[in-house]
């Protein structure tokens, strides 16, 4: 359980989220990887200042911890306006949207963590919102019930989401700038595992940081979150750098897989191999036998899976490689299929 809380968040107290804070990169310089993505954002927060506009609204999708919510608050120093933070579920009420929007000042952000969450009518009330910068809100009750309309400053909408999938098309429709976040590679990672280091005034050995990054399932946050732990170790044995033998020790004794994996990874490929030989086998089934949303598994897990050459994805469903034997340190065993002429 306790790597559960590692993964998800892996900021265990606010001295943590301060912490966090203070690696968090303010700037697009200080943002490592997702080049092209990065490029172009940059390209639109640079013609949105020169005409003087607000930004085009913006949706960031993919897995947790790949930096969506650092990226829109980069985006908003960038613009150097102000941002608000929500997230869809906080979002109950379309009265709960309009105190935010109404206070929103001309070309601010308002970032909507979880976008796929809101619900209808929230959602719905935002489309004129995002569309015209304009809201209809009831007032009185009863008989006397009228609608009047409010004018708002131009803004940006920054909606980050796990789950594009789950988007509904009107509300894609509305977001002029879409942009799919990739898990990073380790040798990325690693740049990030020592400017952290540096910034938390740790000194790291170049291996020490390559293994970090290389346990960090392609993600900032778990390589962040890792490197912290370590430290942790390093500091009750008394060393003054992270070397590589500190490093195994700790990330054996906190149960990290030896390739990033995490607990779920590791399921999902176990449950395909003892249930159905190795697949293929399709994707709702898997999500049964995992407990899991099949959408879920497609977008928040399968993704690493694939990219680090675990799964295929084959017209007949999902299919484990030899790596995932290997992984498993189990054999794989043909299926004896017997013919009869
Ligand atoms: P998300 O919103 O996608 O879940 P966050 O933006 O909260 O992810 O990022 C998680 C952590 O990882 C942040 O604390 C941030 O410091 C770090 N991080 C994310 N992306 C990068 C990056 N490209 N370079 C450096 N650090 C990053």
């Amino acid at each position: 359980m306790e790597n559960d809380i590692l993964y998800r968040d892996g900021l265990v107290n606010e001295e943590e989220r301060e912490i966090d804070k203070s690696i968090r990169p303010k700037s697009f310089e200080d943002f490592s990887g997702q080049e092209k993505l990065v490029e172009n954002l940059k390209v639109f927060v640079e013609a949105a200042k020169i005409r003087n506009e607000s930004l085009d609204h913006v949706i960031l999708s993919g897995p947790p911890g790949l930096g969506k919510t650092t990226l829109a608050n980069i985006i908003s120093n960038e613009l150097k306006s102000n941002i608000r933070v929500t997230s869809g579920p906080v979002l109950e009420k379309a009265g709960d949207l309009a105190g935010i929007l109404t206070n929103l000042e001309s070309h601010d952000v308002l970032f909507i963590d979880e976008i796929h969450r809101l619900n209808v009518t929230v959602e719905e009330f935002l489309y004129s919102a995002m569309e015209d910068f304009k809201i209809d809100l009831i007032i009185d009750k009863g008989p006397g019930a009228r609608s009047i309309q409010l004018n708002l400053n131009p803004f940006t909408l920054i909606g980050a989401t796990t789950r594009a999938g789950l988007l509904s098309s009107p509300l894609r429709a509305r977001f002029g700038i879409n942009m799919h976040l990739e898990y990073y590679d380790s040798a990325i990672l690693e740049k990030i595992v020592y400017r952290s280091a540096k910034l938390l005034g740790i000194e790291i050995d170049a291996d020490a940081a390559r293994e970090i990054a290389m346990r960090s399932r392609g993600t900032p946050r778990i390589a962040n979150s890792l490197l912290r732990r370590v430290r942790d170790f390093a500091q009750v044995k008394k060393l003054k750098r992270i070397h590589m033998e500190i490093t195994e020790f700790a990330l054996d004794a906190l149960n990290i897989d030896k390739s990033g994996l995490d607990e779920m990874d590791n399921r999902i490929l176990l449950t395909i191999v003892d249930k159905y030989q190795g697949g293929p086998v399709g994707l709702n089934t898997i999500a049964t036998a995992v407990s899991e949303e099949p959408g879920t598994i497609e977008e928040v897990y399968e993704p690493f899976l694939i990219k680090e050459g675990y799964l295929k994805r084959t017209p007949r469903g999902r299919e484990v490689t030899a790596l995932t034997y290997k992984h498993l340190g189990k054999e794989k065993h043909d299926t004896l299929t017997l013919g009869f002429e």
